[in-house]
């Protein structure tokens, strides 16, 4: 029979409690001290976004794709760099 708790979240769900009383009683007694259902997937949910993100802040810097990328940034620069030098020469000799 389903048997109505209220969660220490403080919301009421109904559980079926199988097994002898005593054992239905430690298991009603023992649900008292959870959170419900709903709770527990919220929390988990939030958790698992947390520990994504967290994840991902802790990977990405040392993966091979961010240093991949990072040296694509560098002879993005120094490509600028080049581009940026010569027209700097192409400048001074067109003064000269
Ligand atoms: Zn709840």
């Amino acid at each position: 029979m389903e048997q109505q708790i209220i969660h220490a979240c403080g919301h009421e769900q109904g559980h079926y409690l199988t097994g002898y009383d005593s054992q239905k009683e430690r298991k009603a007694k023992w649900l008292k001290t959870t959170t419900c259902r709903d709770c527990f997937v919220a929390e988990k949910r939030a958790d698992e976004v947390a520990a994504a993100a967290l994840s991902s802040a802790a990977v990405s810097p040392c993966s091979s794709t961010a240093n991949r990328h990072r040296s694509a940034n560098r002879l993005g620069v120094d490509d600028q760099d080049q581009a940026a030098r010569s027209a700097i020469q192409l400048e001074q000799r067109r003064r000269l």
